[in-house]
């Protein structure tokens, strides 16, 4: 075979084994394999690393395997070459060529006792540069290096510089590789834990939007959703972006797809996000558009805020300060709930109304307040004869003092049950579908249910906290108006009693005053003398009756801060009876009242006496003043809890309204014109019987008459 073939053979081989190599310690195993016994029986091979001159392997025959600790020095020769950047050849025998081939003077002694004969070394280039030095000894005579053997090594050179280029390009490209990996995962984990909504369209008409977790919640859409509004037909999601006008904008007004279009980035949009017809929230959008290498405009990138609840706090905030202010600027009760309802709409629903006791007992829509003024006259029929009846949520919350969100009306005939059927008509034009009834709780119990409606929007958990707090704000101004009421007619009602107590007063003590007059005379002039003890008993009854007035009044103010005091003593209720009536005797007289006593004898137990007595006079002097001249019956029996007292009269009896309110103080179910009292005697009475453990009702029949009862235990401890 020709030298010229067996080269070109050999570079052949080489180069192909070379190129297959799939990484570096391949491509030395192959230089290793490869190289002899053609090119000598010693081959180190060298390179720059950081542009310093690195032993990476050392082949040694007859194997050619790897010898020798990577990274120990270059020989003296690899140095020169690498300097030089030229081939160096040393044919031998020649002291030299162990000197070329060892690194240092320590090194030389090992050098010399392998006797290498001759050496040469080779640059390897890359693009011209230089990246290494290939060096080549031989130590048997039959390996004999040669100027053909320089050749073949510069050739071979050029095939070890391009394997290990290919290496190094394919080592970086692994490293770009695995960063672009990892920064794709690092960048995707961003887009799944960041707090912010992004989307991402990769073309230019954004037909296409990806979104990352956090936006595919605030849509409430999974999260491979497109979620463009210029998404084809059949991917479009039913999402709507609406201005502060409320009016939807159309896809291309939108902010990514108006950034891709313009190649401009948009700002700080703010829109109300719709998903399926329900609010999901208020979102910042802005969004700045991609490009391509030739600076066309490729996609857009959007980044989404959810403003929700700042811009609600804030509103919130704002309508809270305002509504007080409108809420405390009036003490009437009807103004500051019709101010309460005007507030709530529309900011927090299309109807809004106060709904509480009417004065006849019924509970309904005290006022009410639409959105639209259109419909307001609908709306003031629907309060003006919506009766709402037990058992209905709004009754519901009423007595419960529960509020109550109800998102979507299911059963609405139901809801307006309470209405006739030609009723049913208005409220089914207001057509509200979603509801809250907030209470307004005062320490005294429900003053009124807040109804917040609305026809086409859903009301949400926080729609619901926001009217609670409202709510919680509003019932201080309703409170203040009801105290302010009562505090009115409180004044009122104590300046007709100041002026029925004056009247009250004066009719006694003008008899006694003329009672006294007469005595006066009678006794100036010696005349009969049982006209003189008429007069006396007159005077004593008128001075008896102011006494038992100013008592009265005594007895309020000690009731009222605090207790009566009671002196507790054993007595015969039967013989307290029969003195009281005894005591009464002539009054009753008067009247034409026939007595009847029916006493079980003796009823003994342990009692106040003397408030006992009170409570006597004042059931026996009613009977006598309402009992229109007919017989009155007293009775007191034992019972199995005590003993019972009834004193019953065929007078002008008690409707059963008044029935309910005579025991309160300053109550009187008669006109002060054909009666005269201060209202002040069953209040005092039911007080005592109440401290002394039992107590007092009555049955009566308008016209025919009433019966008072009073229960008592035996024996009251102190
Ligand atoms: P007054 O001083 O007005 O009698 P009371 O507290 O004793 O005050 O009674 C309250 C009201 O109850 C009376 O004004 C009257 O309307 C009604 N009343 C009390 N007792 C009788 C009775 N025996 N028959 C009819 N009405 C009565």
């Amino acid at each position: 075979m020709s030298l010229l073939r067996s080269r070109s053979q050999f570079l052949g081989r080489m180069s192909r084994e070379l190129a297959s190599c799939a990484s570096r310690e391949e491509v030395f195993r192959c230089l290793g394999r490869g190289v002899m016994p053609e090119l000598g029986d010693w081959c180190d091979l060298d390179v720059l690393q950081d542009g310093v001159l690195q032993r990476v392997a050392a082949f040694r025959a007859p194997h050619g395997e790897l010898h020798g600790p990577r990274g120990s020095a270059p020989s003296l020769l690899a140095r020169r070459v690498a300097r030089s950047g030229r081939s160096e050849f040393l044919q031998g025998p020649d002291e030299q060529v162990a000197v070329l081939l060892s690194s240092s003077e320590e090194e030389l002694p090992r050098i010399q006792a392998a006797e290498p004969l001759d050496c040469m070394a080779v640059p390897l280039r890359s693009r011209g540069a230089l990246v290494g030095v290939l060096s080549f000894a031989s130590r048997e005579p039959r390996l004999h290096l040669d100027e053909d053997a320089l050749a073949l090594a510069e050739d071979l050179a050029g095939c070890v510089a391009l394997a290990l280029e290919t290496d190094r390009l394919r080592q970086e490209l692994e490293r770009t590789r695995y960063h672009a990996q990892r920064q794709a995962a690092d960048f995707q984990t961003l887009l799944d834990v960041i707090p912010v909504g992004i989307g991402i369209a990769y073309d230019q008409e954004c037909r296409h939007i990806l979104q990352n977790a956090w936006f595919a919640r605030v849509h409430g859409l999974p999260l491979e959703s497109n979620i463009s509004l210029s998404a084809p037909d059949g991917e479009r999601q039913p999402i709507r972006y609406l201005d502060e006008k409320g009016h939807a904008l159309t896809p291309e007004e939108l902010p990514m797809q108006r950034a891709a279009a313009t190649g401009r980035e948009v700002l700080d949009v703010e829109l109300e996000l719709e998903v399926n017809g329900q609010r999901r929230g208020t979102l910042v959008i802005s969004a700045v558009p991609l490009f391509d290498e030739a600076h066309r405009s490729r996609g857009a990138i959007g980044t989404i805020q959810d403003v929700t609840a700042r811009k609600r706090a804030t509103e919130a905030q704002r309508f809270l300060a305002e509504s007080s202010a409108a809420l405390s600027s009036s003490l009437d009760q009807e103004q500051t709930s019709r101010t309460l309802v005007r507030l709530c709409v529309p900011a927090l629903a299309n109807v809004a109304a106060f709904c509480g006791w009417r004065p006849d007992g019924t509970l309904g829509m005290l006022t009410v307040t639409h959105a639209d003024p259109a419909l307001q006259h609908i709306a003031d029929e629907v309060a003006r004869t919506f009766a709402i009846p037990e058992g209905h949520p709004i009754h519901e919350a009423m007595t419960t003092g529960r509020p109550r969100l109800i998102p979507v009306l299911k059963e609405v005939d139901s809801w307006y049950a309470g209405g006739e059927a030609q009723r049913q008509g208005p409220c089914h034009s207001l057509g509200v579908h979603s509801v809250m009834l907030i209470p307004l709780t005062t320490p005294q119990g429900v003053v009124g249910v807040l109804l917040l409606g609305s026809p086409e929007r859903v009301c949400t958990e926080d729609d619901f906290t926001f009217a609670k707090e409202y709510a919680a704000h509003a019932t201080y101004a309703i409170d203040n108006a009801r105290l302010y009421r009562e505090a009115r007619e409180a004044i009122a009602l104590r300046d007709e009693f100041l002026g029925i107590a004056g009247h009250e007063l004066r009719t006694p003590l003008t008899a006694l005053q003329l009672g006294l007059q007469r005595l006066v005379r009678e006794s100036a002039t010696p005349g009969d003398p049982t006209r003189l003890s008429k007069w006396v008993v007159t005077c004593q009854r008128q001075g008896e009756r102011l006494g038992r007035l100013v008592g009265d009044l005594l007895d309020v103010s000690r009731i009222t801060s605090g207790r009566l005091p009671m002196v507790l003593e054993e007595m015969d209720l039967s013989a307290l009876v029969e003195e009281v009536a005894a005591r009464m005797g002539p009054e009753l007289e008067k009247v034409r009242c026939p007595l009847v006593l029916k006493l079980r004898s003796p009823l003994p137990g342990r009692w106040d006496r003397s408030r006992l007595d009170q409570v006597l006079t004042n059931l026996l002097g009613n009977a006598m003043k309402y009992g229109q001249g007919r017989p009155i019956e007293v009775s007191a029996m034992a019972t199995p809890e005590g003993v019972c007292v009834r004193v019953r009269d065929e007078g002008i009896g008690i409707s059963p309204e008044d029935q309910a309110r005579i025991f309160g103080r300053f109550e009187r179910a008669v006109s002060e014109r054909h009666y005269g009292g201060l209202g002040l005697g069953l209040w005092i009475s039911r007080q005592i019987v109440t401290q002394l453990g039992g107590h007092i009702r009555v049955e009566s029949t308008q016209g025919q008459g009433s019966s008072f009862t009073v229960e008592l235990p035996r024996w009251v401890e102190d």
